[in-house]
């Protein structure tokens, strides 16, 4: 049985490499860049105001003061989007806003506030400033040519934010996936409006829960129809999703029992099966396979087992497929207020709530049919075989929202 990260590891390894496309940044938000990224110019491009007030000559208002005011003449004004053509002279002053160049000549703003109009030609400077003083220096967020996104990193609006200020219009971004969703079993009904479970029916759940966190990896999630335990509704099912998606997932039917029909189908269709079970629990039975290019994650179909596996084994798969360099999930860190228990020999992924001031406790049974306590949680603490860990530790949790 692999661990974890031998299983991460040898699905990453089957990743093909990432195809680019052409992204305009109002498109951008979530997807990866697969080239770094250069600042095409400086930020500020130019030297401007931070306040509002007035531009000078440090030099010229150096004993300004509330008692003894300095008197220069107003020589103009620069507004925002504006560009003074004129040089500023010792003795004058600028009337400048934030954001506005600031002027040739002048090396410091006087801000509004420490000032006193005096009639239409004059202004009264009641402060001193130092050279330089609320001046923003072009360059000085960012210089023209340096990184501003590396490759593999997956654009937040801040990094679109940044691109945009400073000129990058379009990225090169990984190309979505397309993921195919199959859930496998006799028992599923389809949750429509209307529909009524006959005795041994169960509303299928996992393609509902699992479609947003294909989404949210930057998946395009494909839903197919549930396909019954029956060999030949499994390959056609599984051949349709395989000729259609980049990816497909299937959920249930990788058991041992004799009515599981996923991974038959797959060596049926001429897949190759990489692996079949992983060390984790919930969810144990895991099938990876490969055909081609294409990629198939078979999911145990409990549905938190289902939950967990895609949060830790495809969801890589789907952030690697568009070029992205971390893979893992988001964590959080917090302190445990009661003792978290693992007596197995399998590495537990402890479905936990947390609060605000980060205390961290169990959301409940832990078995891996139990969506109640699945969807009070925030987070999945990893906790190893034969462990207790005491209230009061600090615990890393993974989130996935
Ligand atoms: P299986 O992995 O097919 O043996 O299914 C394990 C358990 O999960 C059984 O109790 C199934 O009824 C249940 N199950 C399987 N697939 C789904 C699904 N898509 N939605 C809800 N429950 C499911
Ligand atoms: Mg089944």
């Amino acid at each position: 049985m692999l661990e974890l990260e031998q299983a991460v590891e040898k699905i990453l390894g089957a990743i093909p490499s990432a195809n680019s496309e052409r992204v305009p940044l109002s498109e951008a938000h979530k997807r990866v860049a697969t080239e770094p990224i250069i600042a095409a110019i400086d930020l500020p491009p130019f030297d401007n105001s931070s306040v509002d007030g007035y531009a000078v000559r440090a030099s010229d208002v150096a004993q300004a003061s509330s008692q003894s005011p300095v008197v220069l003449k107003l020589a103009g004004k620069v507004a925002a989007g504006e560009n003074f053509s004129g040089e500023l002279s010792a003795g004058q002053s600028i009337r400048i806003f934030t954001g506005s160049p600031l002027p040739v000549g002048a090396d410091a703003v006087v801000m509004q506030e420490d000032t006193r109009v005096d009639g239409a030609s004059e202004v009264c400077f009641l402060d001193s400033v130092k050279p330089w003083e609320n001046v923003r220096f072009r360059g000085e967020d960012v210089k023209s040519g340096r990184t501003v996104v590396r490759q593999g990193e997956i654009l937040g609006a801040a990094q679109l934010g940044l691109l945009a200020a400073t000129g990058s219009m379009h990225v090169s971004a990984g190309r979505r996936p397309t993921v195919a969703l199959i859930a496998t079993g006799s028992e599923l009904l389809e949750p429509v409006s209307e529909a009524k479970p006959a005795p041994g029916q169960i509303f299928e759940s996992n393609r509902i829960a699992l479609a947003p966190l294909i989404t949210s990896a930057g998946g395009i999630p494909k839903v197919f129809p549930i396909v019954p335990d029956e060999p030949k509704a499994t390959r056609d099912a599984l051949a349709r999703a395989l000729s259609e998606c980049d990816l497909v997932v299937t959920c249930g039917g990788v058991s041992v029992g004799e009515m599981d029909f996923v991974k038959s189908a797959f060596e049926e269709l001429g897949g190759q099966l990489e692996f079949w079970k992983v060390a984790i629990k919930p969810g144990r039975p895991f099938v990876f396979g490969r055909k081609g290019d294409k990629l198939v994650f078979g999911l145990p179909g409990n549905p938190v087992s289902a939950f967990v596996t895609f949060l830790l084994l495809v969801r890589p798969a789907i952030l690697r497929w568009q070029g992205a360099s971390r893979t893992g999930l988001p964590v959080s860190v917090g302190v445990l207020t009661e003792p978290l228990s693992n007596q197995g020999d399998r590495r537990h992924f402890v479905r936990v709530m947390v609060d605000v001031k980060g205390e961290v406790r169990s959301s409940g049974t832990q078995a891996s049919h139990v969506l109640s306590s699945l969807a009070m949680a925030q987070g999945l603490v990893d906790l190893p075989p034969a462990t207790v860990l005491a209230a009061g530790t600090k615990v890393e949790v993974l989130r996935w929202e």
